[in-house]
């Protein structure tokens, strides 16, 4: 793929290239629009296998982000970005700094927080480069990780899901197969107990699945065994591309509500899906209470704001699925619809306002 045919495949407005050769920094950010406004996304560390895969990836990402941050109603853009390197190995204060530096120079039109890889603390470095990163820690007055708030927002389209299926979002008794315990996974099933409700859980690494057993008592099964399990419930909370042509027949979940990002494989994978009759949460519509956490940082954090927005995911779930009722659509179609729709009103409105023209 030729540099402009990747700017250019998915419709994105700029990507920007950072190098440091004394820290070792290779980062790429991926502007996809900023026509509702900045772009805001996490910043991923990943040890990316090639320079194409990480390209791939935040191209991908960024789209998402622009599709979250419509279908959750924000003032945002859409924007992601990768540094190429090993989390527990590669990272240093002069890494983030240089990093800091490159963010800073887009002056606001990317802005960043944490995501796979990225900690609150390496925000809080970033930030002294730059004021485009949030997420920041609660002493520096950010609002700290946003993990709980998102593991929040998955708990509001759950029980929206449990009332459209069962009338009642009492989830108490309902079983839950939860993929990944990581940073949400592990609040989700805190909130999930408290809940009263069954969990089987797994994670690749075996630390995060035992302590999650110690602490919350969830059954554990190996990680290619999550798909099999009989539950209400199925939740991804680890990577993407996990609901594909090879695991969805598998499935024995009444609904899918998880927080990783791009769970299905493809467009093809939510029409497999409804067919066999599970319901689907979209992604990126439930797992909007990190982002919309964040967001809250830009307008002087308030708790008590940014959760009552989070609670609104309950109501956002529960239209996607009454759309997707009405008009015979996957849900994932009818998020899209409901995010197109906002960035074409929305977003012609803030062109119209910044030309100065007063047609009317
Ligand atoms: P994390 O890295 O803390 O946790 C992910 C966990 O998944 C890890 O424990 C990892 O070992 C496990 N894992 C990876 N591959 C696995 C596999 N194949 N099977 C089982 N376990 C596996 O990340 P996180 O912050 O908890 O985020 C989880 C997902 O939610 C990511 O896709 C992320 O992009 C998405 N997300 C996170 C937030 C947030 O607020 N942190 C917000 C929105 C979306």
């Amino acid at each position: 793929m030729g540099v402009f045919d990747a700017v250019a495949s998915e419709g994105h407005e700029q990507i920007l290239y950072g190098y440091d050769k004394v820290s070792g920094l290779r980062a790429i950010i991926a502007i996809h629009s900023t026509a509702l406004g900045p772009a805001l996304g996490g910043t991923r560390f990943f040890p990316y296998e090639s320079e194409e895969s990480a390209l791939e990836d935040v191209l991908r990402l960024s789209k998402g982000m622009t599709y979250k941050a419509a279908a959750a109603g924000l003032d945002l853009g859409g924007g992601k970005a990768v540094i190429i390197g090993d989390p527990r190995t590669d990272k240093s204060e002069r890494l983030f700094r240089a990093y800091g530096r490159i963010v800073d120079s887009l002056q606001g039109r990317y802005i960043t927080a944490e995501d796979v890889g990225t900690t609150t603390a390496d925000m809080d470095t970033i930030r002294s480069e730059t004021r485009w990163a949030l997420g920041n820690s609660v002493a520096l007055g950010g609002a700290g990780d946003p993990s709980p708030v998102t593991a929040r927002g998955l708990l509001a389209a759950t029980r929206a899901v449990a009332q459209k299926l069962w009338g009642d979002q009492d989830l108490s008794g309902r079983r839950f197969a939860v993929q990944g315990v990581g940073k949400v996974g592990s609040a989700f099933v805190r909130l999930l107990v408290e809940a009263r409700a069954e969990v089987i859980a797994t994670d690749a690494y075996r630390p995060a699945l035992d302590d999650a057993v110690a602490t919350f008592g969830v059954k554990p099964v190996d990680p290619d065994e999550i798909y099999d399990v009989a539950c209400d419930f199925l939740s991804p909370c680890a990577l993407g591309a996990g609901l594909n042509h090879m695991t969805i027949p598998r499935l024995a979940c009444a609904a899918i509500v998880g927080s990783a990002n791009n769970q299905l494989a493809t467009d093809e994978d939510g029409d497999r899906i409804a067919k066999r009759g599970i319901v689907y949460a979209p992604d990126f519509v439930v797992n909007a209470g990190g982002l919309i956490n964040v967001y809250d940082e830009l307008l002087g954090y308030s708790k008590m704001r940014a959760l009552h927005r989070v609670d609104g995911i309950f109501g956002a779930t529960k239209a996607i699925l009454e759309i997707s009722k009405r008009e015979a659509i996957t849900p994932n179609e009818a998020a899209v619809k409901v995010a197109e729709a906002r960035l074409k009103d929305i977003g012609d409105l803030r062109r119209f306002r910044r030309s100065g023209d007063d047609r009317s």
